[in-house]
């Protein structure tokens, strides 16, 4: 059975995206098959695959809001054993068109469910904010990874994320755990990032990835030519860190197990 990991933070820019979509090309590039989920209305991941949204008849707008399974709208990407569930910007009426209609909150747990015996891993990409298409993601997923950008600030605003992940623990997933916090663009000149390490260190203690994900303008580059960084530049450092995380990940998961 395949693995959901929920990569979430409800501040905008913190590197869900980037993680999303690189730790799952790293995860295919190590021969497991692995599914994105995109749940974000910005569509990001799935331009970051080389998908052009405008080409989508349908997406996990679909899935969620018309019932329409899932398996219909995996699409391939070039890279090898990585699909993925798009999202275009007709998704951003599901979060109010979701309001008033049954089980709202276990829709996408509903529609994964046969795509579980298929992939290894399926990595939800969630949108800026802890409304319904987050909490769609926190219910369906085994694990949250939780990025947190070296910056002033860093730790603001995560404890009502972990409150929402507790809540979603009591009432809707009892067995979600904390996968992991992956320090992201860490800028190595400045001592600020050094100092943020340690704040994060001392709260999620062994939580905290040994892997963190340096500011990399490649890392950067690398979506708006509709790729992930192990294709788009593999001798980058962004591409060797990235493989280190998706290398962690799998010895977490083996370890739990
Ligand atoms: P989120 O999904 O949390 O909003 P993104 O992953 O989209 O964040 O990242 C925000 C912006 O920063 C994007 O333009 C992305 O390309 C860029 N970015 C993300 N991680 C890095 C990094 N490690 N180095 C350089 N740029 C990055
Ligand atoms: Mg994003």
């Amino acid at each position: 059975m395949g693995k959901i990991i929920a990569i979430a933070n409800q501040k905008g820019g913190v590197g869900k995206t980037t993680s999303a979509v690189n730790l799952s090309a790293g995860l295919a590039s190590m021969n497991y098959s692995v599914l994105v989920v995109d749940t974000d209305p910005q569509g990001n991941a799935t331009s970051g695959v080389g998908i052009n949204k405008a080409d989508m008849d349908q997406c996990i707008y679909n899935v969620l809001v018309e019932d329409l399974p899932a398996e219909k709208v995996c699409v391939p990407t070039q890279v090898q054993n990585l699909d993925i569930i798009p999202a275009t910007i007709q998704l951003s009426g599901a979060e109010i068109e979701l309001v008033p209609t049954i089980s709202r909150e276990i829709r996408l747990k509903k529609s994964l469910e046969s795509l579980k015996e298929k992939y290894d891993y399926i990595i939800i990409d969630c949108p800026p904010s802890l409304g319904l298409l987050t909490l769609n993601a926190l219910t369906s997923a085994d694990t949250v990874l939780i990025p947190v950008q070296c910056e002033y600030y860093a730790l603001e605003g995560l404890s009502q994320l972990l409150n929402t992940i507790r809540l979603v623990q009591k009432h809707l997933n009892k067995s979600l755990m904390i996968e992991g916090v992956l320090l992201t663009m860490l800028d190595a000149r400045t001592n600020l990032g050094i100092q943020v390490i340690e704040e994060v260190k001392k709260y999620f203690q062994d939580k905290v990835y040994q892997s963190v994900i340096p500011r990399n303008i490649r890392l950067g580059e690398a979506p708006s030519h509709g790729q992930p960084i192990i294709t788009y530049d593999p001798k980058s450092k962004g591409a060797e860190v990235y493989l280190e995380l998706a290398k962690e990940v799998i010895s977490n998961g083996e370890r739990v197990r």
